[in-house]
């Protein structure tokens, strides 16, 4: 039987000005022809994908991009007319995600977002170090946050995220406090803290090639990290996820499509998608993508088949991001198989190493073992 897909992302290409210094991301400055241009593909890139694929009613969506708020706001109504005319929601469900960088947000834009069903914010708010900010190359500054943050909250939005970034070079452990510190003093519901990926072909790469910039070594990131953690869980906030956490009720339902491996559409260039047994990414480039479609083709720049076992070890993966780790009977349940005979040798490595814990009919990371899920992964992969 056929999954129906209940999550859809959109990815919308553009932000506002020139790129974040670490960002590898596909994203245009932001031109309104090329807004137009992008807007027409998208549609095409609907009729043609729903006409093929086993979408239900979705349950979330999420804008992502890029900055889908450095649309203009008769764009991004456009985009929202495009959605609901296409899709249907499933209202109770219903979890609608925006990523907002702080500079673009205006009352309007806001308020043409909740009327257009958006019912949570995630602000790219980085820093709330001006220097750090002006490091990463980011637009925008504090104040701009706190404004953003204000708008937000007076246009009625109750479920806001921050996005925070840490391990940037030059940043200390107690500028990072600092940072944790204001950002729990705005009281979002949701936190996600990134650990800064040094991603090649960035300006950011450029400069820590050419000795201008030297990155954190790996213990300070760890610090950083578990700092992170203890700060955010002693003002009420459950780590959930690796690198997220939140109040009661607010974990992120889209992402946790990602995290159980279930399937899910990605339109918009560069978007990726996996149902019926392959993932596929469109491809990122704006023309590309425009013109593919003006000729009736949905543009893909890669195609995998993901077959049983690749599943199993991506379902593994995925599912030790979330702290609870994997519910083994659930894994039985879906592949028949049992996960502890079946990947006996990497659990014990794991579990006499102090990475891994078997809790409760699930098998997760143990706090040591959260900053280096990255190694225990890999072990899992065919
Ligand atoms: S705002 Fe986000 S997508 Fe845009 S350049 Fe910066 S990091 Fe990349």
């Amino acid at each position: 039987m056929t999954t129906k897909i209940t999550s859809l992302y959109v990815h919308v290409p553009f932000c506002s000005g020139r790129k974040c210094a670490y960002c590898d991301f596909f994203s245009l400055p932001y031109r309104e022809e090329e807004g137009e241009q992008y807007l027409t593909a998208l549609a095409a890139d609907i009729s043609l994908t729903v006409a093929t694929a086993p979408v239900g009613s979705l349950h979330t969506l999420y804008l992502g991009g890029g900055t889908p708020t450095s649309l203009t706001p008769a764009q991004l109504e456009k985009l929202l007319t495009l959605l609901f005319s296409s899709f249907d929601r499933e209202e109770k469900e219903w979890e609608f995600t925006v990523e907002i960088s702080p500079e673009t947000l205006t009352a309007e834009k806001l308020s043409l977002l909740k009327e257009g069903g958006v019912n949570r914010l995630s602000i790219g708010a980085q820093s709330f170090d001006d220097r750090i900010l002006a490091a990463m190359g980011r637009r925008h500054r504090a104040v701009d946050i706190f404004r953003a943050y204000e708008l937000a909250r007076k246009a009625g939005f109750a479920s806001i995220s921050l996005d925070l970034i840490y391990g940037f070079p030059g940043q200390s452990c107690a500028n990072w406090e600092k940072t944790l510190a204001t950002a729990i003093s705005l009281a979002p519901e949701h936190l996600s803290v990134y650990c800064l990926q040094v991603e090649p072909d960035t300006p950011l790469s450029a400069k820590i090639e050419a000795g201008i910039l030297t990155p954190h070594p790996q213990e300070e990131e760890a610090a950083m990290y578990y700092l992170a953690v203890d700060k955010l869980t002693a003002a009420g906030y459950q780590l959930y996820e690796l690198s997220n956490l939140a109040r009661p009720g607010f974990f992120c339902r889209h992402n946790l499509t990602y995290w159980y491996n279930r399937p899910y559409l990605g339109l918009g260039p560069g978007a990726a998608s996996w149902y019926n047994g392959y993932r596929r990414t469109r491809i990122a480039d704006l023309n590309a993508y425009s013109q593919g479609l003006a000729a009736g083709i949905i543009p893909v720049s890669e195609e995998e088949y993901i077959d049983r076992e690749t599943e199993m070890a991506e379902t593994i993966i995925l599912n030790l991001r979330l702290t609870r780790g994997i519910d083994l009977t659930a894994f039985s349940q879906r592949f028949g198989v049992d996960l502890l005979q079946k990947y006996k040798a990497t659990v014990e490595k794991y579990i006499q190493a102090g990475l891994l814990e078997l809790k409760e009919g699930y098998l997760r990371l143990t706090r040591q073992g959260l900053f280096l899920s990255g190694e225990v992964m890999r072990d899992f992969l065919p």
